[in-house]
């Protein structure tokens, strides 16, 4: 019996000792799943916020309507500010994705399967959006050239990182207007072209 207590002792302590490290091993997993899950909500959250719908009303009015952007008034300052603030906006959720799958070694966890299917359809979407405004807003101010260039790299870098992991039909949203032999499947090109409305401000128009 005296043997018993003296060994049984450490050998419930190390018991113990083992538990409690299973225990904080499954609760810093299950703490590091649910900051992950969070840090997705929240990059997804980023296209879907109040200033974000505003934005993407005044640019998807312009790109489902197929209407040229009037070089008079203010619409074409407005419509340049949301064309920018979308694209930084798929840039902090580019660079927040990647550090997602960094941090869990290139490999998709629940987090962000979610926030890939959360995503899928606002990134298809904006192929054609940045394409097609970016031109509209070009030919109403030829001398006002869209100095764009890093950031349309950036999502383009978040289109083929998000195809990777898509089916085909997604692959291929995702590629159109990568260059101009390709046919974009989106709905505004059966959209007849629309002219400009003049001096419309598209911000005051919503808000
Ligand atoms: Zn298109
Ligand atoms: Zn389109």
């Amino acid at each position: 019996m005296t043997d018993l207590v003296r060994y049984g002792a450490p050998v419930g302590s190390f018991i113990v000792a083992i538990v409690a490290l299973y225990i904080s091993v499954r609760l810093n997993r299950r703490q590091r799943q649910i900051t992950r899950l969070e840090i997705a909500r929240n990059l997804h959250g980023e296209l879907i916020s109040d200033s974000a719908i505003k934005d993407r009303h005044t640019l998807g009015t312009i790109h489902w309507q197929n209407r040229s952007i009037s070089s008079k008034g203010g619409e074409r300052g407005d419509v340049m500010c949301a064309y920018f603030a979308m694209l930084w906006r798929f840039e902090r959720l580019h660079a927040g994705r990647k550090v997602l799958l960094e941090e869990n070694g290139n490999a998709h966890d629940i987090a962000l399967t979610i926030l890939d299917n959360q995503i899928r359809t606002h990134v298809q979407e904006y192929v054609c959006t940045f394409h097609e405004i970016r031109a509209k807003l070009t030919e109403s101010d030829k001398k006002d050239p869209v100095f764009d260039g890093a950031y349309v790299d950036s999502f383009g870098e978040l289109c083929r990182s998000l195809a990777a992991t898509s089916d085909e039909d997604s692959r291929k949203k995702l590629r159109f207007h990568t260059n101009n032999s390709e046919t974009c499947l989106c709905a505004c090109h059966k959209v007849n072209p629309r002219p400009p409305l003049p001096g419309q401000n598209t911000r005051a128009a919503v808000s």
